[in-house]
């Protein structure tokens, strides 16, 4: 089979919408897929699961003192509400969360630099903060140009305690810094709310070794703002084009090929896929992530969360080949980290675009434009020559590990010391 860069732009172009997690959105993405599927003779498996989201109800930041004018903000998702009339209290701006920074902070309203972590975020509740303000953007950018951001507090910070959040726009954050703002009211309020998200499946059966399976995967959903043409709707195509491989070349392991939903959510489609097929994991011998693909101006890298050998294997493989992918064992933020987490070797493949100004993500501009079908279709070669690699070779390559070094660094990703902390803290009161 060509790989076929025209075919696969043409898919991506179809699903060149914002396609959030659990919206109507997504499910339409999702649909456009399983119609690729079905026309292949294939019959996707449609799995749905619940994440937990949120409304935004309010979001306002007032300046009272010493001057006074209001700026559009929004509420954290999951965040705790002010009151309807707002909270109101002195100001602080907290540059650099330093132990002089949160001796400030008691009974204020404070503004950080960026976003908060978990870390961080603990410091404040600590310190007495009553709320707190995060920045988004650049100073170059303007209502017209660009969005202001809806984040979320995620489980792994509201574990610790809950306080009120927002963000507001640098440009925003930068005017009331300048001019000194000392007394402001809050009103942040979202509304949590149960939504489904769906993964899609696809299995092909192996024609010598069933019981063995390579899985292929990667998201399909995007951020607010974002047609997600690079993030990563490039490597929902990429898989598609390698599921066409493997169902007019019937393979001798069993190939499974995933779409993950909500996955910028928190890798949630990945950990609802594995929760509800922990009986097979045992079976899955490798899975392989593609994860953005496409840019014209970038590179190619594999990161391997697996083993020394897994990685070398994967390194002289490109190599020997000819791939200029640059490969180290590594973890990545994607959804190969919930199957690592339980044992089965994963490897990331990703076309990054060039770190200043190549492409962009998570925003309004990650659209088709910066994206190419040569360029599409040389991540898709390499991804599915190892990929057959792996499904066909005699004996499978390297062993079903993840060592110790990588399992420390996903266990502190995925904060599993923070949360038994909280959980003991819970016990504790
Ligand atoms: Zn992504």
């Amino acid at each position: 089979m060509e790989i076929c860069g025209k075919r696969q732009f043409e898919l991506l172009e179809k699903m060149s919408f914002v396609r959030m997690g659990g919206t109507e959105q997504e499910l339409a993405a999702a649909n456009i897929l399983m119609d690729e599927i079905k026309a292949m003779g294939l019959e996707p498996v449609l799995e749905p699961f619940e994440i937990e989201d949120a409304d935004l109800v309010a979001g306002e930041l007032e300046v009272l003192r010493p001057y006074n004018k209001k700026y559009v903000v929004r509420a954290y998702k999951l965040s705790e509400n002010t009151p309807e009339e707002g909270l109101t209290a002195p100001f602080y701006y907290a540059e650099n969360l330093t132990a002089v920074d949160l001796a400030n902070c008691k009974g204020k309203i404070v503004l950080i630099n960026g976003f908060t972590s978990t870390e961080l975020y603990r410091k404040l509740l600590k310190a007495g903060a009553l709320a707190f303000i995060t920045m988004s953007g650049t100073m170059l950018e303007t209502e017209e140009n660009s969005d202001l951001f809806t984040r979320t507090l995620r489980e792994t910070t509201r574990a610790f305690g809950n306080m009120p959040g927002a963000n507001i726009r640098i440009t925003d954050a930068f005017e009331i810094v300048k001019n000194e703002a000392s007394l402001v009211k809050l009103t942040a309020i979202n509304k949590p709310v149960t939504r489904t998200s769906h993964n899609i499946v696809v299995t092909i059966e192996g024609s010598e070794k069933p019981e063995e399976i390579i899985s292929f995967g990667g998201h399909y959903d995007s951020v607010e703002f974002s047609k997600g043409a690079h993030d990563n709707a490039a490597g929902s195509v990429i898989n598609m084009e390698i599921l066409r491989y493997f169902n007019e070349n019937k393979p001798k392991r069993t190939v499974k090929v995933m779409w993950y939903g909500a996955e910028e959510m928190g890798l949630l489609g990945s950990k609802a896929w594995i929760k509800a097929h922990e009986d097979e994991l045992d079976r899955h011998l490798c899975m392989i992530n593609t994860d953005m693909a496409g840019v014209v101006i970038g590179y190619d890298v594999a990161r391997v969360i697996a083993s020394k050998e897994a990685t070398a294997h994967c390194d002289a493989f490109m190599r020997r080949k000819g791939y200029n992918v640059g490969v180290t064992q590594e973890l990545y933020s994607s959804d190969s980290v919930p199957f690592a987490d339980k044992g089965v070797p994963a490897i990331n493949f990703i076309r990054f675009g060039h770190h200043v100004g190549g492409t962009f993500i998570h925003c309004r501009n990650d659209v088709k434009e910066f994206l190419s079908e040569k360029a599409l279709a040389k991540t898709t070669k390499y991804v599915l020559d190892y990929g057959v690699e792996l499904v066909e070779s005699v004996v499978f390559p390297f062993d079903r590990t993840v060592p110790a070094e990588m399992k420390e660094k996903i266990d502190k990703y995925l904060a599993k010391k923070e949360m038994e902390e909280a959980k003991a803290a819970k016990k504790d009161k």
